[in-house]
């Protein structure tokens, strides 16, 4: 599920989702929802500042932030394709296909430099997916990393299949580029298999043999 421009080839930017409000002095989302515009440092200094050391606990806590933020993103979602009604298109009828979902979820996160995701569902009958994501933002700003870093990302995503799916995932970043990888990469699935992808990763097996383990 690679980013790409709308159909008609305009690529499309923070602008299309921040709207600003000059009288109320707000941005706001295309729903009415506010918004803040922050520099890239701003999380990782949070989570600096919030949970340094970083601990199992925080880690804990990173992921589940991200968790319920993608749950309610999809809430959110949802209830725009119910407001939307048929009309037509694919809107309408939950549940979705998966990739139209996450595509209209990402949209906005990657044209405010979240990231970009490409999504493998084809394991998605058995349960699992597989993420790629490019310029992860806690990523660059973790220097000298010895462990994944992304613990916010993988609860994203591990909310948003677990929302679509109706079914708790649980996501592991098996790879990261925060220790030199050219992209971070997690696997989303149930939790015994993914506590299994943790424990390869802890043994040092490479990624790719991961992922050719998961298909
Ligand atoms: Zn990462």
């Amino acid at each position: 599920m690679p980013f790409r421009p709308n159909s008609d080839g305009h690529r499309q930017t923070r602008e299309d989702f921040i709207h600003p409000h000059l009288a109320e002095g707000t941005l706001r989302l295309p729903d009415g929802q506010r918004a803040a515009v922050l520099p890239a440092i701003f999380l990782p200094q949070l989570t600096a500042d919030l949970f340094a050391p970083l601990t199992d606990h925080t880690r804990h806590a990173l992921y589940k932030f991200g968790y319920e933020w993608a749950l309610q993103d999809m809430v959110r979602i949802r209830r725009q394709v119910a407001d939307a009604g048929d009309g037509g298109t694919n809107l309408g009828r939950w549940p979705l296909d998966a990739k139209f979902v996450l595509d209209r979820w990402w949209q906005p996160l990657h044209a405010t430099g979240w990231g970009a995701l490409t999504v493998d569902l084809s394991s998605l009958a058995r349960g699992f997916a597989c993420v790629e994501l490019h310029h992860s933002v806690v990523a660059a700003h973790s220097p000298g990393a010895t462990q994944p870093t992304c613990h916010l990302y993988a609860g994203l995503f591990a909310g948003a299949l677990s929302f679509f799916e109706r079914v708790e995932r649980h996501a592991i970043e098996f790879q990261c580029a925060a220790l030199g990888a050219p992209a971070c990469r997690f696997a989303v699935g149930p939790g015994p298999q993914m506590d299994e992808v943790e424990s390869w990763r802890q043994q040092r097996v490479a990624p790719d043999e991961i992922r050719r383990r998961l298909a």
